[in-house]
Formats: C-alpha cells, sequence, structure tokens
C-alpha cells in the first residue's frame, strides 16, 4: 500500500543527469513517494550532482549545507546525494567528513540496485555510501527500469552511457566508466511507444553518441540507429547529443538529410580552433577536419543551425591559439556557442599541466568571445525574419507571462504571444518570424 511520503529531486548538470533523475523518480515511486516541488515538506531529498566544472560542484555542496537546517526540523527527513560529483573519492569523502546531515550518496553506476538502496537507507540510521569504482568496474546499462517523465510531449532516451575518449580536461570517463550501449531493438520500441502515446521531440542521449554501438555484439552504427528509428510512422522530431567530431561520419548526416523528422541542428563541440590546443586536448581532430564537417552538413541540409561547446583558457593556450578560435567561429559561423572558461578536474591529465591563464586575461578572451558570437548569432537570426518556421509548443516564456516560448526542429527559441485561451503546450505551430536577437526570435502564430 502506498503511504503518502513525498520525495524532492533536485537535478544540478547536463540532460543525462536529467534523464537519470527520470528514472530516479520512478524508483523512489516504486517505495511509495510522491513527488514535491516543496523541499520542506520532503521525507526524502535527493541532489543529482555535476562535476563538469568546479561551479557546478561548489553549488551542489553549498545548496547541500542549506539541508542542515531542515535536517535539524525534521531528524527522520532522509538526504541523499548521487551523480557525478559523489562519484569521485575525495567528493565522496568531503561529503562523508563534512556533511553528517547527508544520510547516503550513491553513484552513477548504482540505478538498477537504486530500489534496495533505498530500502536499506529508509530502514536504518547508518550513513551509507554506495560507490563503484570503475577501474573494477565497467559500469551497468539501465535497462527496463521505471521512469516518471517530467513531459508528456518530448522525452529524453538514453542508448549508451559513459565514454572512451579521455579528452584531458574531462571528468567524464572517470565518473560515467566506459562506453555501453543499449541494444538497439530496445531503444527502437522505447521511442515508439513514447511516439504511439503522443511525444512528439525524442532526444536520444550519451556522453558521445556518435560511437553508439561499436560495443555491440553484432555492431550497428549511430547512423543505422537512426534509420530504424525514422521508420517509424508519426508526427515527430528525433534529436541527439552529445557528439564527438572525431566520430561524426558522413553517413550519419546522410541518414540526417534523408528523413525530415530528423532535427536540423547539430551541436558539434569544437573546443578550440587551435590545432595545438585540440591536440593537449586529446580530441583527434584538427580545425581544418572540423570545417569540413560543418562544410558536409550544410551542403546536405542548408537550413541546418550547427552549435558548439567551446572551453576559453585551456592550460598554455596563448593569444595566437584564442586568435584562431575567433577565427574558427567566423568560419563555422555557429547559432550558438556554449563557452566555458576551463576549470581544472582533479584527476585529469590537463589538471596537472602548466600555463594556467591570469583570471584578467579568461575574462578578456571571454568577453572577445561573447561579442563576436552575438554579433554572429544575430546575423544568422535575422536571416530568419518573414519566414513562417514550425516550432514545437513548450509553455509559458520563462521570462515574460504574456508569451508562450516554442522550439524549431533547428534548435531555435521562438517567444510569441499568448493567444487568448488557447493551451499550445506540446503542439506544432506554424510562426512567422519578425525579430532576431543573438539567442532568440520573437513571432506571430499563424492560423
Ligand atoms: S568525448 Fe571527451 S569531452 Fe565528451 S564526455 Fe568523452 S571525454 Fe568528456
Amino acid at each position: 500500500m502506498r503511504s503518502n511520503r513525498f520525495v524532492y529531486i533536485r537535478t544540478f548538470g547536463c540532460q543525462q543527469n536529467e534523464a537519470d533523475s527520470e528514472t530516479i523518480l520512478g524508483i523512489c515511486e516504486t517505495r511509495g513517494f510522491l513527488p514535491t516541488e516543496q523541499m520542506e515538506e520532503a521525507d526524502l531529498i535527493l541532489f543529482n550532482t555535476c562535476a563538469v566544472r568546479e561551479h557546478a560542484e561548489l553549488k551542489a555542496l553549498s545548496t547541500t549545507g542549506q539541508l542542515k537546517h531542515l535536517k535539524e526540523k525534521n531528524p527522520a527527513l532522509k538526504i541523499g546525494l548521487c551523480g557525478c560529483m559523489v562519484q569521485q573519492e575525495h567528493r565522496k569523502e568531503d561529503v562523508k567528513n563534512k556533511y553528517p546531515y547527508v544520510d547516503f550518496c550513491f553513484g552513477t553506476n548504482m540505478m538498477p540496485r537504486l530500489g534496495e538502496i533505498l530500502d536499506e537507507v529508509l530502514s536504518s540510521s547508518k550513513r551509507r555510501f554506495y560507490i563503484e569504482d570503475y577501474k573494477e568496474n565497467p559500469g551497468a546499462i539501465c535497462e527496463g527500469l521505471p521512469v516518471e517523465r517530467k513531459f508528456s510531449y518530448k522525452a529524453y532516451v538514453s542508448i549508451m552511457y559513459g565514454c572512451n575518449n579521455f579528452c584531458t580536461y574531462c571528468i567524464v570517463p572517470y565518473v560515467r566508466g566506459r562506453e555501453r550501449s543499449r541494444e538497439p531493438e530496445k531503444i527502437v520500441n522505447e521511442v515508439e511507444k513514447l511516439i504511439r502515446s503522443g511525444c512528439k521531440e525524442i532526444t536520444l542521449l550519451g556522453q558521445n553518441v556518435n560511437s553508439y554501438g561499436k560495443d555491440l555484439p553484432s555492431p550497428l552504427s549511430f547512423a543505422e540507429l537512426l534509420d530504424r528509428i525514422c521508420q517509424i510512422q508519426g508526427d515527430y522530431v528525433v534529436k541527439f547529443m552529445t557528439s564527438h567530431p572525431k566520430d561524426a561520419t558522413l553517413a550519419l548526416f546522410d541518414v540526417m538529410a534523408k528523413y525530415p523528422q530528423m532535427e536540423r541542428h547539430f551541436h558539434l563541440p569544437i573546443q578550440s580552433g587551435s590545432d595545438v590546443i585540440l591536440k593537449k586536448m586529446n580530441r583527434h581532430y584538427t580545425a581544418k577536419d572540423f570545417f569540413a564537417l560543418c562544410d558536409a552538413l550544410r551542403e546536405r541540409m542548408p537550413e541546418i543551425a550547427i552549435t558548439t561547446d567551446i572551453i576559453v583558457g585551456f592550460p598554455g593556450e596563448t593569444e595566437e591559439d584564442f586568435r584562431q578560435t575567433l577565427a574558427a567561429m567566423e568560419q563555422c559561423r555557429f547559432d550558438g556557442v556554449f563557452s566555458f572558461i576551463y576549470s581544472p578536474r582533479k584527476g585529469t591529465p590537463a589538471a596537472e599541466l602548466p600555463g594556467r591563464l591570469p583570471e584578467e586575461v579568461l575574462k578578456d578572451r571571454m568577453a572577445r568571445l561573447l561579442e563576436l558570437q552575438q554579433k554572429i548569432a544575430t546575423e544568422n537570426n535575422e536571416k530568419l525574419i518573414g519566414k513562417t518556421l514550425r516550432a514545437l509548443c513548450e509553455g509559458e516564456s520563462k521570462t515574460d507571462a504574456a508569451f508562450l516560448s516554442a522550439r524549431t526542429d533547428s534548435g531555435k527559441l521562438i517567444h510569441f504571444p499568448k493567444p487568448e485561451g488557447e493551451d499550445l503546450t506540446g503542439q506544432y505551430v506554424q510562426i512567422k518570424i519578425r525579430e532576431a536577437r543573438a539567442i532568440m526570435l520573437i513571432g506571430e502564430k499563424q492560423k
């Protein structure tokens, strides 16, 4: 029998964590918990943490610090931390020693055991730390676990877990383990069920989706997986993330071009425009290789939006290296850039490299990068003025309640005036673009 106990889950970090939190909630529900948005009424609080940058870790830790008073008010409250941050030995020790009111931690590999973990934690007052080392353990594949999806019209579907690349700045392979792919039949079945239930947007997730399937007993490429998914009949869009340029193939681009239900957006992280820095990052491509990929994408899909990630101030980055990054931005004319100042991650090779840059140089480079990106993205978006685009309505705008937000198949965010008495959330709408800004468009819904 379900008792009315409440769980509050807060997710830090990437889409994989958001997807994991939906599974965590699904498993909590099997133990009689209902979700709540109010931390104060929760019987169980879970923070799903991120380790990709120091800032994300400090935010998770400082938010954890605020739970102390809730535990004092309600000693029966159970507090747990999970995800990438606590998968690291030094952070697990930090939590053990500095946050005595945290009852338990579980690592990224523990999802299949989470039901039992909750049973153990809820039935005793002993503190527990369920973290397995990826040196010893290749990591789990989550299959058949309950999932409580946040939205009915859009859904994440994990297709693989882990990463084999060991980019020198990145903590992911250490906290998420080696690449392991789900069986294609199981993925296709899950996507089909979602589409049958009315879901309009499927985002396939993996740390490096382009190397999907290499580890399967009968290897299958990501392009082939997409081809199978796109055989499903229905009104939907398939998105995916994240891609690694070294594994992006022309066959993948061909499949995207072949199917109108594939997104017209490619997030392809360049990280730097300097071959010297790319080598130090262990990225296995040159700037020229990257430009060729962008050209190949645009040849096949002229309307495609290309976005990227850039790290500013990797150790030893010279002014010349940075200028090459700006030149790469001019060359590729990205529709969006997620730019980050390099954040050293303990245990990664780059954290040991000499040549850290002073704060003022980092800030100056970041400001120059943002200024250039603002100009390029605005120019790209201005070309859309006067066009009518199809977009999936995601509900009220976060910045102005008089507007609704929608996303195009190319990932562009559009704001448009909310029509009286019409709930368009989860529906496709046709919007005529009137104004263009760097990060969004403004338009009007067409009849
Ligand atoms: S591809 Fe590189 S940056 Fe991406 S998760 Fe793997 S190691 Fe990290």
